[in-house]
């Protein structure tokens, strides 16, 4: 399978240090690369280096109509989105987003011919209380009964420790392994077609982790967020991939 990096810029950027980050941008052979970028930007990334695929950072549930703020999957996918996250941990956090509104965000995605990269992972209180399986597995669950199995296997799961993200604490390659095989196991147990499922890791990946990690056998990728902000770096963590 393809390795498959995504860049996760947050909310951060301007039309002029864009230009310059995208200035230092390039496809690399072999390897997927999108960036995910704040709404605003879409238009401005319509010119953007050839071969890179373009991603939002969030969708609505819902598909049309009253609801004050929000962007809709078919919106996205008029900007030429092939991809959307949902569910990354600062959403939960901060947003409100739970397990079935990020799976209801998951399904307009791919009603609107999106990939939704679907964010799971546990903080590390829930790691030191022994609940990192239950934790990723209530957050896949939520996801499998909306989707069914079929179109599970639409979707990027990225597996981000909560305490990896922004912390410059990354998840040993042996921690994330063991996770995204148990991921794939847990695919595998509900009848999806676990081996065509990209399982990303995200959380502090950076050009000097990220070939030990993608060097795992179901590390499929990264998503990448403070890293991908600086040209160089992620185009060394691209072609560690
Ligand atoms: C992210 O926001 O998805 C992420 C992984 O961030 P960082 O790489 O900065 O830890």
């Amino acid at each position: 399978m393809r390795k498959f990096v995504a860049g996760n810029w947050k909310m951060n950027g301007s039309l002029a240090a864009n230009e310059a980050l995208l200035a230092g941008l390039e496809a690399v052979p072999g390897v997927e690369v999108a960036l995910c970028v704040p709404y605003p930007y879409l238009g401005q990334l319509q010119r953007r280096p050839v071969g890179l695929e373009l991603g939002a950072q969030d969708v609505s549930e819902f598909d049309v109509g009253a609801y004050t703020g929000e962007v809709s999957a078919a919106m996205l996918a008029e900007f030429g989105c092939r991809y959307v996250i949902v569910g990354h941990s600062e959403r939960r956090a901060l947003f409100g987003d739970d397990d079935l509104s990020v799976a209801r965000k998951a399904e307009a995605a791919l009603s609107s011919g999106l990939v939704p990269i679907v964010c799971v992972g546990e903080t590390l209180a829930e790691r030191d209380a022994g609940q990192v399986h239950a934790v990723i597995s209530r957050q896949l669950a939520a996801v499998g009964e909306v989707l069914g199995r079929e179109r599970f296997g639409g979707v990027v799961v990225a597996y981000e420790p909560v305490w990896a993200i922004g912390t410059g604490r990354s998840a040993t390659a042996a921690q994330a392994e063991e996770v995204h095989a148990a991921i794939r196991g847990w695919l595998v147990e509900q009848g999806v077609q676990a081996d065509a499922v990209r399982i990303v890791y995200g959380g502090s990946v950076k050009p000097d982790n990220a070939a030990e990690l993608f060097a795992m056998p179901n590390v499929d990728g990264g998503l990448i967020g403070g890293a991908s902000l600086v040209a160089d770096d992620f185009m060394a963590i691209c072609r560690a991939a």
